[in-house]
């Protein structure tokens, strides 16, 4: 199988700070990966690096098959913050606009939207089911429509990697249902892997096919299956946790 990311001996420090320890793991293409653990488990750090915004100590990763020190591409990865909407509440842009920056992001001067862009913008929304949100102020809509703006922003790109928080319990169980569904056919339908950073992992079982769990170092991570069937996690969750996890798989 093709590998989407691999990561061998990441060691990870802020300061004095041992955040990331001796962390190695392979994700490979079509996989829905849930990144679970407590806060301050070292997740978004995690991320940070496989993103480049932060470097390791120690440690090679490749992304999309190439060292990370000369990885380019990086219009093929789509990253979504967790609470998109605190990005700028009072930016004045449209929807439209927005998802368009996605566009501009692989251009090369003169950064210009031409036709063809906003066909690829509409397919975007269309797909999205926000089409009719199109020339709305992005400040004007709900947390979940600002979600899926961003998300399209992400798509419009056509990523081969998804990186993205999990919906915050801020958002309606509908709202992130319809999240969730969108984000199982993206996997499913147009075969893009997923990274999902999970702060409630009770319900990761509907969703991923694989487990990454951290605690500064790896403690699971592999099939779903294989960590419902584990002895060994059930020592380390306990029966119920695990269980938990596993009822919906
Ligand atoms: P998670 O996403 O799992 O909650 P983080 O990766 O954000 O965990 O944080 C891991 C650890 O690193 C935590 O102890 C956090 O306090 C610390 N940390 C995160 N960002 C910084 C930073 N910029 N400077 C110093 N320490 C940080």
């Amino acid at each position: 199988m093709e590998k989407i990311v691999e990561v061998k001996n990441l060691n990870f420090n802020y300061g004095v700070a041992e955040v990331l320890k001796d962390v190695t793991f392979s994700i490979e293409r079509g996989d829905y990966v849930g990144l679970g653990g407590h806060n301050g488990s070292g997740k978004t750090t995690l991320v940070k690096i496989i993103l480049g915004l932060l470097s390791p100590d120690t440690g090679e990763i490749s992304v999309l098959g190439k060292d990370l020190k000369k990885f380019k591409q990086w219009s093929k990865i789509g990253y979504l913050p967790q609470n998109v909407s605190l990005f700028n509440p009072i930016f004045p842009a449209t929807v439209y606009e927005v998802v368009s920056l996605g566009l501009l992001s692989k251009k090369k001067f003169p950064r210009r939207i031409t036709k063809s862009d906003e066909k690829i913008v509409d397919k975007a929304l269309e797909e999205l089911e926000i089409l009719d949100l199109k020339n709305k102020l992005i400040s004007d809509l709900s947390g979940g429509q600002q979600q899926r703006v961003f998300l399209a922003k992400a798509l419009v790109n056509e990523p081969e990697l998804l990186i993205l928080d999990e919906p915050s319990n801020a958002l309606d169980a509908k709202t992130r249902n319809k999240f969730f569904n969108l984000l199982n056919s993206l996997n499913k339908k147009k075969g893009i892997t997923i990274i999902l950073i999970t702060h409630d992992i009770g319900h990761i079982g509907e969703h991923a096919n694989k487990l990454l769990y951290l605690e500064k170092s790896i403690v699971f991570y592999g099939k779903l299956s294989e960590f419902c069937h584990s002895e060994k996690m059930e020592g380390v969750f306990g029966y119920d946790s695990q269980h938990l996890i596993c009822h919906q798989h």
